[in-house]
């Protein structure tokens, strides 16, 4: 019956199902020692779909880092396994509600790829988001009237075939009080094949429905994912991007700046810049906060002011999200402040 309706299997589930998560696979590939990722991989699982691997370049390049493990994730003493502490602001397993008006529902426990950096490091590829689990989710946005949006996040929710996926955005679509689902999904960058003709024809029934995608790099940005990105944004669908500022990948002005833009013409606006969660094994990621800051002062003022994002510190113990600009305010007198301009020069405002 399934065989009738879908005639052949679609081409991102046969590179779903070529996914490299072995060591050897890697070394054979790069000429580098299994053994150095293996000790990571026996703690977090590994992942790499067949064309984000073949993105990577160079061992140790932008992409490379991403997605391969470090032995460095083994040493980290800083983070803990929770910073955000999502589980105590869980009112029902799986479903975060830290903000008044909106929840975010983890729809999914697995990704196109394993981000080495990921904030749910702890969980992704391990703890199972099974039917029931998510139903009961649905149940509480159901009964909780103050929540207006549903983030659907995860793992990635595009992991969910379109049949499952419609069902879902069906049943929060069926509740009124909720007004706008997001989607967050790295799919669009990470395996954009999963963008098809089929899931953008289901999801622009969907309407008002955002998609927040995640782009850390212009080594990212291909024939590919320009397509999986237009696609979108022709159906309508307003689409955002959500970047990790990360050692060794994007940590340099020049590198954000043609990131920014180059995101800003495929028609995705760059939303939030995260400052990393002190999640455990991420420490060889770390940027200090005055680089992000030096960073965002560089953006200002030289690039379109739509491709400028709000860069973001999530407050560990559950303190929710918080921008940090740099300081253009040098004085603020009863009648006079003094403001620094994106070239230094200083001038004097009435308030
Ligand atoms: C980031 C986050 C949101 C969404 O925040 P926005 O600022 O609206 O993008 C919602 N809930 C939780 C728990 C979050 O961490």
């Amino acid at each position: 019956m399934t065989d009738q309706i879908f005639p052949s299997e679609p081409r991102w589930k046969a590179l779903l199902a070529a996914c490299v998560t072995d060591p050897k696979q890697v070394a054979e590939r790069f000429d580098v020692d299994p053994d150095r990722l293996a000790a990571a991989i026996r703690r977090f699982p590994m992942r790499i779909n067949p064309y984000y691997l073949s993105l990577i370049r160079w061992p140790g390049d932008p992409i490379w880092r991403q997605a391969v493990p470090d032995p460095a994730e083994l040493t980290d003493a800083a983070g803990t396994a929770e910073p955000l502490c999502e589980e105590e602001q869980s009112p029902v397993p799986g479903l975060i509600h830290r903000y008044p008006d909106r929840v975010v529902l983890l729809a999914a426990d697995q990704c196109a790829m394993f981000c080495r950096f990921c904030m749910r490091k702890r969980r992704v590829g391990k703890v199972a988001a099974e039917e029931e689990r998510i139903a009961a989710g649905v149940d509480y946005v159901r009964s909780t009237q103050a929540v207006h949006e549903v983030i659907l996040s995860g793992g990635d929710p595009l992991m969910l075939d379109d049949s499952r996926l419609a069902r879902l955005l069906e049943a929060i679509r069926a509740i009124d009080h909720v007004r706008l689902v997001r989607i967050h999904s790295r799919m669009p960058c990470t395996l954009p094949q999963r963008i098809t003709d089929d899931l953008v024809r289901m999801l622009r029934v969907f309407q008002p429905l955002y998609l927040i995608t995640h782009f850390n790099h212009p080594d990212e940005i291909t024939d590919r994912s320009r397509e999986a990105c237009a696609r979108l944004a022709d159906a309508g669908i307003p689409l955002g991007c959500q970047t990790v500022l990360l050692k060794g990948v994007n940590d340099d002005p020049a590198v954000m700046h043609h990131l920014m833009e180059m995101l800003l013409v495929m028609r995705v606006r760059p939303y939030y810049l995260h400052q990393l969660d002190r999640v455990h094994g991420t420490v060889h990621f770390r940027v200090p906060l005055e680089k992000g800051l030096s960073i965002m002062r560089h953006l200002r003022g030289r690039l379109s002011g739509m491709g400028v994002p709000h860069y973001m510190v999530d407050l560990p113990g559950g303190g929710g999200k918080v921008p940090l600009t740099p300081d253009y305010v040098v004085s603020r007198d009863r009648s006079v402040w003094r403001l620094r301009n994106g070239e230094g020069r200083v001038f004097s405002y009435p308030v």
